[in-house]
């Protein structure tokens, strides 16, 4: 996976990207990554990328003329990438989205704004993504940009080691909806300042450790993520059968 960070501060990344099973990756040279820095396409002598908005009120504009030539720029280098605005207007980002955004592009452009917004005028023109990490507001996109990715860079085939894998990671459980949260994990010592660890995983009975796994999962959804819980409830599986805790 290629990804393009345009953005007005190329030097924050690739902050968490540089490390841990990305950086990992990365060295390995299965994903890379380049800034171009938006303010490197204004042509003003001062090197303007904003200015006030039509209309009045608070805060400044990214210019449209400024931000397309910083698109365009990074279209000639990767012309079949998708474009991603983290924006506030965007939906919800999901884990479902996540595994499908990594899975049928290769490349991505991911377009930063600062300031109180960019000109309406480039989201109608280039139709981006637009992509919202949660109903609070940032000061930049740069650190939706580098969550996104990160989980993104999750889903590319070799990034996680087999230790690493990510089956039953919460959400994925269903296929094209949130699926449920993970069970909770315990390692050594067995006993830890009077918490012991739930006898069934040191059974060694498979089985039963799949099938407390599962309980513990449906609970914790149905107690800490009530709507996901939901959600769940009503997946209709192949089988054309709703989910039989449904009804509980
Ligand atoms: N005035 C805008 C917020 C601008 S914040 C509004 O009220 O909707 C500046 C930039 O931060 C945005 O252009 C976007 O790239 C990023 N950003 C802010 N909040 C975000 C969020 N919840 N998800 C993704 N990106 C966000």
């Amino acid at each position: 996976m290629h990804i393009i960070f345009l953005t007005l501060y190329p030097e924050m990344f690739p902050a968490t990207l540089g490390h841990g099973v990305a950086g990992r990756a990365f060295q390995q040279g299965l994903w890379n990554y380049e800034t171009i820095n938006i303010r490197d396409y204004a042509t003003d002598k001062h090197q303007k990328v904003d200015d006030t908005p039509y209309g009045g009120g608070a805060g400044m504009v990214m210019k449209a003329d400024v931000v397309a030539r910083a698109i365009d720029a990074a279209f000639e280098r990767s012309p079949k990438a998708q474009l991603i605005c983290p924006s506030p207007h965007g939906r919800h980002f999901t884990q479902a989205q996540s595994h499908h955004l990594a899975t049928t592009h290769a490349s991505v452009i991911f377009l930063c704004g600062r300031f109180e917004a960019i000109d309406q005028r480039i989201i109608e023109h280039y139709q981006p993504l637009e992509v919202s990490i949660g109903d609070y507001i940032l000061l930049g996109g740069e650190v939706a940009a580098l969550a996104i990715s990160e989980s993104m860079l999750r889903h590319i085939s070799g990034v996680l080691g087999n230790a690493e894998t990510h089956d039953d990671e919460s959400f994925m459980i269903g296929k094209d909806c949130a699926g449920l949260l993970e069970y909770p994990h315990y390692t050594k010592p067995p006993i830890w300042n009077g918490y012991s660890v739930p006898e069934v995983l040191t059974s060694g009975n498979h089985q039963r450790i799949d099938a407390w796994r599962r309980e513990q999962s449906e609970q914790i959804t149905a107690r800490k993520r009530p709507e996901l819980w939901k959600e769940y409830c009503n997946i209709i599986t192949p089988e054309g059968q709703k989910n039989p805790k449904g009804s509980d």
